[in-house]
């Protein structure tokens, strides 16, 4: 295991060459992977999405700028309910505001602005500890699924046509294979035997970081937007496919008892996304009622209460001002607090709000 300090999403070209180490045994393969053939980049942006461009056959992975923050997240939230704190307590006495922040972050997501982000989430060190290093192997494996599109020569279904069935199955089947193939390139290069369960279980936190953060997309938003007009991303295939797959993948390769694991890691991690998830629509509505209520105090001038609600909630601000169109037009004092990309957003009808996040 690399030092606790090395952060792989610093070191991709090292991340991959010890990735390929799976593959050596195969020139072909290998040098394929590697550059200049392929290369690994990360985006400056606070995307958490990763994905692979071709070009003139070669391959860039471009990893999200925010994809390790924002995995690392989720695995401190959920160290901070799984791992007991100093006093042996569970949930700890870190979860509570744990969860709260991932929540914001999951909301921040969903909205329509352009750079969302993630505060820190406070934990103890043996909580840290744990999410460091699921952090860093689901991050691993996000690597690690990219380099198997590359391998399968998969055509990038990103591009899927949401109303052709046939181009939705291909681009589905592309992302379990994908899979599968990954976690043959994880097992394949692990530095030590004993990080065999951190590494089988890692693929489970990230195929929960889009549940957490894609699925709920219109549940929190869906005050705001016509339905109707909601067409999610198709070409990932549905979250618990992706998980079964894995675990058959992981029975083939390790064991049954691999397989079963897995298997509980997602059973423990539905369980603490539904709770986050709840939080996040407590968090929305309450925002929404205490915004209406602050900004509707016609002795207001200061903006910094108005700034920390659009931290916790910026859905839940959105939903107190298109209650109260008087509160988005140029003339409002607050105008320039809230970011352009909402009160942009604002002037939509229904239909075209969700098509613009879309
Ligand atoms: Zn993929």
């Amino acid at each position: 295991m690399p030092a606790d300090d090395f952060l792989m999403e610093e070191h991709l070209d090292a991340a991959v060459g010890n990735i390929l180490q799976a593959v050596i045994s195969r020139p072909e393969l290998y040098e394929r992977l590697r550059p200049p053939q392929t290369r690994i980049v990360k985006s400056k942006g606070t995307d958490y999405k990763a994905f692979t461009v071709r070009t003139g056959g070669k391959a860039v992975i471009r990893m999200g700028g925010a994809t390790y923050r924002v995995l690392n997240a989720l695995t401190s939230t959920a160290a901070t309910y799984f791992v007991a704190d100093e006093r042996g307590k569970r949930p700890s006495a870190y979860w509570p505001a744990a969860r709260n922040r991932l929540a914001s972050a999951i909301d921040c997501y969903a909205s329509p602005l352009r750079s969302a982000s993630v505060r820190p989430i406070e934990i103890s060190p043996r909580q840290a500890t744990a999410a460091t290093s699921f952090a860093q192997y689901a991050y691993r494996f996000v690597i690690c699924h990219e380099l198997a599109h590359v391998a399968l020569d998969h055509t990038f279904g990103a591009g899927a046509d949401p109303d052709n069935v046939d181009s939705l199955r291909a681009s589905q089947d592309e992302e379990l294979s994908a899979d599968a193939f990954a976690l043959r390139l994880q097992l394949g290069s692990l530095p030590h035997p004993d990080l065999i369960v951190t590494a089988l279980s890692a693929p489970v936190y990230f195929i929960f970081l889009l549940r957490a953060f894609d699925d709920f997309r219109l549940a929190l938003m869906g005050e705001l937007v016509d339905h109707e007009q909601w067409s999610i991303e198709y070409s990932h295939p549905p979250y618990l496919h992706r998980i079964f797959n894995l675990m058959r993948e992981a029975t083939a390769l390790v064991g049954d008892d691999a397989g079963e694991g897995l298997g509980a890691v997602q059973g423990a991690l539905e369980e603490l996304v539904q709770k986050v998830w709840s939080a996040a629509l407590e968090s929305r509505d309450k925002v929404a009622a205490k915004a209406t209520e602050l900004l509707a105090d016609p002795k207001l001038t200061d903006a910094a209460e108005l700034t920390e609600l659009l931290t916790k909630s910026p859905i839940g601000v959105l939903q107190a001002l298109d209650a109260n169109p008087q509160w988005h037009l140029p003339a409002w004092p607050f105008h320039a607090t809230v970011p352009t990309e909402l009160t942009t957003f604002l002037e939509l009808s229904p239909a075209g709000r969700a098509r613009s996040i879309a």
